[in-house]
């Protein structure tokens, strides 16, 4: 009932052209797929010419950030509004290496999750213990913080439409991929999180996406746990072959 939504970060990587180009390649080699739902985030300098590259494809154009405030004196900062105006549909909110890099927090994550629903945007918020946490028993009391944290006051008319996506820091960009079943457990937690925070209705319908070193060889296997709704694939979606064949794992 939970359509899979597997979708590319391409972090700070690919110029106009690299960009344009691995955009038009999956155009071609994704249509006709309906059984998933497909997007990709690139960086802000190149969304306006892939979003004429995705144009009426069945690829959707993702951020990988946003700022909470609409427009004003922000220097380096881009909108919900001006992401909307490039032909996004979707956000990524708190992704672990802002998170690491960047300063950012729950606060900021729920400022900025708010924000996205106010523009429109749907977020794909990301939350994740580190491989410290994990070692001491805390992956759940971290990834309960994250969850609650950011989604602070928000009504669950925004809620119902959110994607999770759980990466444990510790498998991003590492070739270390969570087994399927530390995966479920974790799903299995946040949706049981999300049911007691808005009603099991609403969480049986959030789509929570797995991020860590997934690729063409895991996706199969990770995808028939039963919590395990999509991927968000970093790494790997920057080759038109292996995210392809990734999206297209149901053969
Ligand atoms: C990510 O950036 O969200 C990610 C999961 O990266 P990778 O697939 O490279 O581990």
């Amino acid at each position: 009932m939970r359509k899979p939504f597997i979708a590319g970060n391409w972090k700070m990587n690919l110029t106009t052209r690299e960009a344009t180009a691995l955009a038009k390649k999956l155009v071609e080699s994704l249509a006709g797929v309906t059984q998933v739902e497909i997007g990709i985030a690139p960086v802000y300098t190149v969304l306006p010419a892939v979003a004429a590259v995705v144009r009426g494809s069945n690829v959707q154009l993702l951020a990988q950030n946003l700022f909470w405030v609409d427009s004003g004196a922000y220097t380096g900062e881009v909108s919900g509004p001006m992401l909307k105006d490039a032909g996004c549909s979707h956000v990524i909110v708190g992704h672990s290496e802002r998170r690491q890099h960047f300063g950012e927090t729950d606060e900021s994550v729920n400022k900025k999750l708010k924000a996205a629903f106010a523009s429109g945007l749907v977020p794909i918020f990301c939350v994740g213990e580190t491989l410290a946490e994990r070692e001491q028993g805390r992956t759940f009391a971290v990834v309960e913080r994250q969850v609650k944290g950011g989604l602070q006051d928000i009504p669950a008319t925004d809620a119902a439409k959110i994607v999770v996506a759980y990466e444990p820091v510790w498998a991003i960009g590492t070739g270390k991929t969570a087994t399927p079943a530390q995966a479920q457990e974790v799903h299995a937690q946040i949706r049981s999180l999300l049911a007691r925070l808005y009603g099991q209705e609403l969480a049986d319908q959030v789509r929570i996406q797995y991020g860590g070193s997934v690729k063409a060889d895991n996706i199969a296997e990770l995808m028939q746990q039963p919590d395990l709704d999509g991927a968000l694939v970093g790494g790997a979606s920057l080759k038109a072959d292996s995210f392809t064949a990734i999206v297209r794992f149901q053969g």
